[in-house]
């Protein structure tokens, strides 16, 4: 009993949480817009976004009322039944983008474990069962189920959990030679996120992503877009597929699309959905009706010339700070991403550095990310105020100053 009221505090983290993260010394305990405040009061100017979620900031309204509208209605049902919230953002997704069927999960995770699982049906049952090769990319952020995390690049991440799955390569970002001496009639799929967000913040070319596209065609293979961090509008367009004018097969998204509520969805054609039947595949919770009623919300604010359209001019203002900040101090070797997933490397003399600097970004009040231990990144709400960027960018200055100053 005394210890169940004893003050919440950072130490309770590591008296009941498992040791698999390192959250900052500071507990949020309120958001509003692109806003932030502690336990202490404190507040902070928010880019990091919840890891490119809260897309619409903090408590949005629509979203605020969506979910309490629907609190009041209905939560849950399981797939045994479906539900209107679920049918009608399905419906949405369809009207916007290649996709003639979709399903939701829960997590990009399980997005990308259903659209792995889907593309191995697939070639299995119109092909061949040994058209199983997967290939994907050094550095590749999936998820980290066993599949997802196998599929990802980075073996640090999938070692150390007995046998992987089997029949996955790894081959270099924007290296078309090297997929084109790895693919033929026994790849299956192609999996690749048109920006690596988790990998070091890196846009593929269009050469690239249209010379998958086309490599996929000649071997029948699928082209699998993992857009659970790009798409949403992160890039100024609905989906990062959109702007490249590269169509997958199947294509996954997360993050934003709940605006931080859990959610997650596959999209794909009617043929390749097709594969599977009653039964192949499943989610008690995927799709639940509290969690589309966000998502719709979400969407239907997301999905404007408005949001959509305001992306870039943010992101001018966002680079630009960034750039008189490296004129200042001699910090950053790129500044690169798109849209509003923004990834500043580090100069060589501050490799390795990322999360001191994060670190400090928060003692002067402003929560950024890193992505990787070079790279910081910085992913705020697509509706960030002007105000918000200047404040926050002049307290990443301070933090910056602390360090290299
Ligand atoms: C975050 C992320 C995932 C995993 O999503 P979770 O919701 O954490 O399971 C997968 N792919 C990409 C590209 C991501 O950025």
């Amino acid at each position: 009993m005394a210890t169940e009221q004893a003050a919440i505090t950072r130490a309770t983290f590591d008296e009941v949480i498992l040791p698999i993260y390192a959250p900052a010394d500071f507990i949020p305990v309120k958001g509003k817009g692109s806003r932030v405040w502690d336990q202490q009061g404190k507040e902070y100017v928010d880019f990091a976004g919840g890891i490119a979620v809260t897309a619409l900031g903090h408590c949005h309204p629509a979203l605020v009322e969506a979910l309490k509208s629907q609190g009041e209605t209905l939560w849950h049902t399981s797939n045994v039944f479906t539900n209107e919230p679920a049918l009608k953002l399905g419906r949405k997704l369809v009207a916007s983008t290649f996709a003639e069927r979709v399903v939701f999960m829960n997590s990009g995770t399980e997005a990308n474990e259903t659209a792995f699982k889907l593309a191995r049906h697939y070639a299995s049952t119109r092909h061949s069962p040994y058209k199983s090769k997967i290939i994907a990319f050094n550095n590749a952020f999936h998820g980290r189920s066993f599949f997802t995390v196998s599929v990802g690049g980075q073996a640090k991440y999938s070692d150390g959990f007995g046998p992987k799955p089997a029949d996955i390569i790894h081959v270099p970002f924007n290296d078309l030679h090297a997929v084109k001496a790895v693919m033929d009639s026994h790849t299956c799929a192609v999996v690749v996120e048109p920006i690596q967000g988790e990998g070091g913040v890196l846009a593929a070319t269009p050469e690239f992503l249209k010379g998958l596209r086309e490599l996929c065609d000649e071997h029948q293979a699928l082209l699998v877009f993992d857009e659970v961090q790009s798409g949403m509008g992160r890039t100024g367009s609905l989906f990062a597929y959109q702007y490249y004018g590269v169509t997958p097969d199947i294509l996954t998204s997360a993050k934003a699309l709940g605006g931080g509520f859990p959610v997650s969805v596959v999209l794909t054609t009617e043929e390749i959905a097709s594969a599977f039947h009653v039964g192949s595949h499943g989610s008690t919770y995927g799709g639940n009706p509290l969690a589309c009623a966000v998502a719709g919300a979400a969407f239907d604010i997301i999905n404007t010339p408005e949001v959509l359209g305001g992306v870039n001019a943010k992101r001018e203002r966002f680079v630009k700070h960034l750039q008189k900040i490296d004129a200042e101090f001699d910090v950053f070797s790129d500044v690169r991403g798109m849209g509003l997933l923004i990834g500043a490397e580090l100069k060589p003399q501050y490799k390795g550095r990322a999360r001191d600097f994060l670190h400090a970004a928060a003692h002067e009040g402003v929560m950024v990310l890193n992505a990787g231990p070079d790279v910081m990144r910085f992913a705020p709400s697509l509706v960030v105020e002007d105000a918000d960027i200047d404040e926050g960018m002049v307290r990443f200055a301070a933090a910056v100053k602390k360090i290299v100053g």
